[in-house]
């Protein structure tokens, strides 16, 4: 196989596969490197959720792309609707006094960005959702958002990137990362690459990337859990959420009910591997059956955890390193990255290829942390004496 390229993708969820989609479409020639397969962390276990609360305000622009793209994901990939429903999503205040703050959360995404909030008042919350507890007091419904199949996205997103031309190498680790002239070496377990730009999608394990080119950010890593029930008739219709416990739900067309919401057992980044706690996984699913109390009847057929690293203020890191021209990262996404996969892969390509990101991805930049501040500083006066040249192009993209 070839070892040069336009662009190297370090790792492959659904991150890795989406920018490697959108550098594809614009006739780059991109290479994967994986160790282990695609999908097999985060991208490919995760709850499938695709909704824009809770997030933070500077991310509402991104969710508002990701939510068209999601609705118009056939088109995107190829005819493969990724087991995308557009279901809905209903976040329940279970109190009063969770009532306001609930509003409150929904007048902010209606201040930023242009997506549609429905108040469900009790009553209008068990007309549409009849199997709900009587212990419960509001609800904001959001009908844009829903649900999708992650391992089916990932490989929808892969399987277009390959038709495009792009190579995934799987079961090959990235070991470093070394500067040769205008291009940067990716040294591997099967010998080295070489390319212009270099793009850190490595989930858990971006910060250890990041650090090789001197970014150097610290993420929290944790192990989510999840259960499955065995299908059962239906009991409820949207993705639901609670304002103030740990709880997302979601059926199934085949029936089966998948429980998480922020439940944590043990990560080992080393391995890959985590532990499961079912004390944990135990409220989780007393939880669950306190909402829906339907959900006594089922029986759990599967429980296992997946690894995410959360940054400090629990945004997403994606943009240019703020040390190395040539280096982008896309990773970090704390919990809530399905769901942008479509819009963070399309403009991380459009800042790459020089064009004008649809969102403007400053906000998403690794040197807002304490760890880059003096090599973007450094990097900024390099910048400002190359006028033109790609670091200050790069920058100047994010506004900076
Ligand atoms: C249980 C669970 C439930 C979740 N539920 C939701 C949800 O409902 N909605 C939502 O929006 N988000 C959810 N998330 C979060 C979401 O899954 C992640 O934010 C997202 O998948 C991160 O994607 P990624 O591509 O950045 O990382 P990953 O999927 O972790 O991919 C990174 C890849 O990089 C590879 N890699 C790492 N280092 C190297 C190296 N040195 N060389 C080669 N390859 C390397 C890894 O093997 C891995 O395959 C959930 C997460 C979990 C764990």
């Amino acid at each position: 196989m070839r070892t040069s390229y336009d662009a190297i993708v370090i790792g492959a969820g659904i991150h890795g596969c989406s920018v490697a989609m959108q550098l594809s479409m614009r006739k780059l020639r991109v290479l994967v490197i994986e160790k282990t397969y695609p999908g097999r962390h985060a991208s490919g276990v995760n709850a499938g959720s695709v909704h824009h609360i809770p997030r933070l305000t500077p991310e509402l622009p991104l969710a508002e792309l990701t939510l068209r793209m999601w609705h118009d994901i056939g088109e995107l990939v190829d005819g493969e609707d990724c087991g995308y429903r557009q279901v809905g999503h209903l976040r329940i205040a279970e109190t009063e006094d969770d009532v306001a703050p609930m509003n409150g959360t929904a007048e902010g995404v209606a201040r930023h960005c242009n997506i549609e909030e429905i108040h469900l008042d009790r009553e209008a919350l068990f007309d549409r959702e009849p199997g709900l507890s009587r212990n419960v007091a509001a609800g904001i419904f959001s009908p844009e958002c829903g649900y999708a199949q992650p391992a089916r996205a990932v490989h929808a997103f892969r399987a277009k990137a390959e038709r495009l031309g792009a190579v995934f190498l799987n079961e090959t680790c990235v070991v470093g990362l070394r500067r040769s002239g205008p291009d940067w070496l990716v040294d591997t377990s099967a010998g080295p690459f070489d390319a212009p730009m270099v793009v850190n999608c490595a989930g858990a394990w971006g910060s250890e990337v990041a650090s090789w080119v001197g970014d150097h950010v610290t993420l929290r890593t944790v192990a989510l859990m999840m259960s499955v029930l065995a299908p059962m008739k239906p009991v409820m219709e949207t993705v639901i959420g609670l304002t103030r416990r740990l709880l997302s739900i979601k059926q199934f067309e085949n029936g089966t009910v998948v429980i998480g919401g922020g439940y944590r057992g043990t990560p080992d980044l080393v391995t890959g591997r985590t532990m499961l706690d079912y004390t944990r996984l135990g409220y989780n699913l007393r939880a669950a059956t306190e909402v829906f109390p339907a959900l006594a009847h089922g029986r759990v057929v599967r429980c296992w955890s997946g690894i995410e690293g959360i940054s400090p203020d629990a945004l997403p890191i994606i943009g240019p390193s703020a040390s190395e021209d040539g280096i982008w990262h896309s990773f970090a996404y704390s919990t809530h990255g399905f769901y942008l996969g479509p819009a963070a892969g399309r403009v991380l390509a459009e800042a790459m290829t020089g064009e004008r990101p649809a969102v403007s991805l400053e906000p998403f930049h690794i040197g807002r942390f304490n760890g880059c501040v003096a090599n973007l500083e450094r990097r900024r006066e390099r910048a400002s004496r190359s006028v033109g040249r790609s670091g200050g192009e790069q920058l100047k993209l994010l506004g900076q």
